[in-house]
């Protein structure tokens, strides 16, 4: 995992289903996600929050806690959806990182989300491994949510 990856708010691309259905191709195996190349990669630093925020739009700002108001409301609601539907939480990951470092957190999540048949990287959006799980993928009728 790349720390290239990890957006402002938090969120680590490599983990995003957008994000592995590019890397992994899944259109040419019929299964309809959209791509994307991550946040940062896309050059639209923050895809949720950026026409809300001036200082991520300034390029002010890399990561959120470093804004005075960290955590905002609309962080706050993002963060709030990922914890009660994808098993993560943005503003643990940035606290995580202002403490620890992004080495150690990536290295934390290289961990949290490897796939236990394969050991490649499952999504957090819905617990699927885009190496060894794509059937499973292409068979599922809601493919932003986990199973169980
Ligand atoms: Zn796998």
């Amino acid at each position: 995992m790349e720390e290239r990856l990890v957006a402002p708010c938090g969120m680590n691309c490599a983990i995003c289903s957008g994000y592995m259905a590019l890397t992994h191709d899944v259109k040419s195996k019929g299964i309809r996600i959209p791509y994307c190349k991550g946040c940062r990669p896309r050059g639209k630093e923050c895809a949720f929050l950026k026409k809300h925020c001036k200082l991520l739009m300034e390029g002010k700002v890399k990561l959120c806690y470093e804004c005075p108001s960290y955590p905002c409301t609309r962080l706050k609601g993002l963060d709030k959806r990922y914890r009660s539907l994808f098993r993560m939480s943005m503003i643990e990951n940035l606290n995580f990182i202002q403490k620890e470092g992004i080495t150690s957190f990536l290295r934390k999540e290289e961990a949290k989300w490897k796939c236990v048949k394969c050991s490649s990287v499952i999504s957090c959006h819905n617990g699927i491994c885009f190496d060894c799980g794509l059937s499973l993928l292409a068979e599922k009728k809601q493919k932003y949510r986990w199973e169980e």
